[in-house]
């Protein structure tokens, strides 16, 4: 069984000024692939500490996953460390450079003498093809102490890293022979706790295992199971998921890649959408922007024009625009006003004494669903949440 240790190299993350999202996912492949993670550290851009702390994780791990510090800039550190650590010398390297100027070329521009240290390779590394970024990465097989060492290291921007990481590294390393099936469901409008105890003993096995993350859309449940094979993988998670579908069903909108706003797109079924949004400042429509059914919005908080696109003046002097009467009028008033197949609309207050409360409301001209909302505090998320909140209504 491998050991391994990431080092996440960055002054920015050192301070805090960026969270270490890519030491978590390597963490989250690791542990999922039978390799025990020992350490995790994080290193400023500092050529000493860094080839420091390279040499330490070298004496106590078989794999070294380095992210971050490929840049073509003199903080970008890490070609330099891992070099000194081995004591290698970089050389030029003929086929990167080639590679490094057409892609410059590509964009019409010359390539700076600075990047000419992405083309750099020492005896021990191999490069690793960066099909989305300038900076190719390094797979370096050498000894230490007389013991055999992997080191892969890998850009920081996260889209790069775990490409680099799927398409080139995963394939070089010799991982123990198991197979990972997983499955991401997407629920929303129920907590993690409340999932969590749904769900119940399933949470507190390791495989197949069921895990929760909190997500803007909702909450994120991954169903994972490994075994010698895909095929007993996916024997031992189907039985698994569809205990945790079943449970979790009514919350339910999607799966693994699927989006909330394809998913409205797909329960649109050909129909049009209209959308009125009051308070939430075109978050909704942002989110619906690239969906074909996506027809009309109305984005106003002026009460006149609201009143004019079906808003009645007794919901305003009742219980005020931020209400579910206010919601289900506007929602009516989206399918009437904007000429669509179905109306969703909402209404978000983020001042005075409503502040922190969303009503959302979908209706098809025969019946209405609502929703509320509530999330105090911060206005950009409360109109992000309440624009989700209506998403999640049009896409059941
Ligand atoms: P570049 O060629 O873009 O300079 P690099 O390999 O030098 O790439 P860094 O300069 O360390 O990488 O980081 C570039 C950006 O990638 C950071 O500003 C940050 O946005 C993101 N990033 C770097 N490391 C991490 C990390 N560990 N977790 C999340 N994001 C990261
Ligand atoms: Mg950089």
């Amino acid at each position: 069984m491998p050991i391994a240790e990431i080092i996440s190299v960055g002054t920015e993350l050192l301070f805090g000024e960026i969270v270490d999202s890519n030491a978590a996912f390597l963490a989250r492949e690791l542990g999922a692939r039978g390799v025990t993670l020992h350490r995790k550290t994080v290193v400023g851009d500092n050529l000493d500490r860094l080839r420091a702390a390279i040499e330490l994780a070298l004496g106590r791990a078989d794999l070294l996953l380095l992210g971050g510090g490929l840049g073509p800039t003199d903080d970008d550190l890490t070609r330099e460390a891992i070099a000194a650590a081995l004591n290698e010398t970089p050389q030029e390297d003929e086929a990167q450079l080639t590679h490094l100027r057409g892609l410059f070329e590509a964009r019409g521009r010359a390539m700076p003498d600075t990047n000419r240290k992405q083309a750099w390779l020492i005896p021990s590394a191999e490069a690793l093809a960066n099909p989305v970024g300038t900076a190719p990465g390094w797979f370096v097989r050498t000894t230490w102490n007389g013991q055999p060492k992997l080191i892969a290291a890998l850009p920081g921007p996260p889209r790069e890293m775990r490409r680099m990481w799927a398409e080139q590294v995963l394939p070089r390393l010799p991982l123990p022979s198991a197979a990972l099936e997983h499955v991401t469901l997407h629920t929303h409008g129920i907590g993690e706790s409340l999932i969590a105890e749904r769900l119940g003993h399933l949470t507190r096995q390791a495989n197949p295992s069921v895990a929760t993350y909190a997500r803007l859309t909702g909450v994120d449940v991954r169903v994972a199971a490994s075994a010698p094979t895909p095929d007993e993988a996916r024997a031992q998670l189907t039985p698994v998921l569809s205990e945790v579908r079943d449970l979790l069903r009514e919350w339910t909108w999607g799966a693994n890649d699927q989006t909330l706003a394809g998913t409205v797109q797909a329960a649109l079924a050909g129909r049009t959408l209209g959308v009125i949004e009051a308070g939430s400042a075109g978050v909704l429509c942002t989110l619906l922007a690239e969906q074909p059914g996506f027809l009309d919005a109305a984005v106003t908080q002026d009460h006149r024009r609201l009143i004019t696109l079906g808003l009645t003046p007794v919901t305003l002097q009742e219980g005020g625009l931020v209400s579910e009467a206010g919601a289900r009028e506007l929602a009516a008033g989206a399918r009437e006003h904007l000429g669509a197949d179905l109306g969703l609309a909402v209404v978000v207050s983020t001042q005075g004494e409503q502040a922190g409360r969303a009503h959302v409301a979908l209706s098809d001209g025969a019946r209405v669903a609502v929703a509320g909302v509530n999330w105090p505090g911060d206005p950009a998320q409360l109109r992000e949440r309440a624009a989700v909140a209506a998403l999640a209504l049009a896409a059941r």
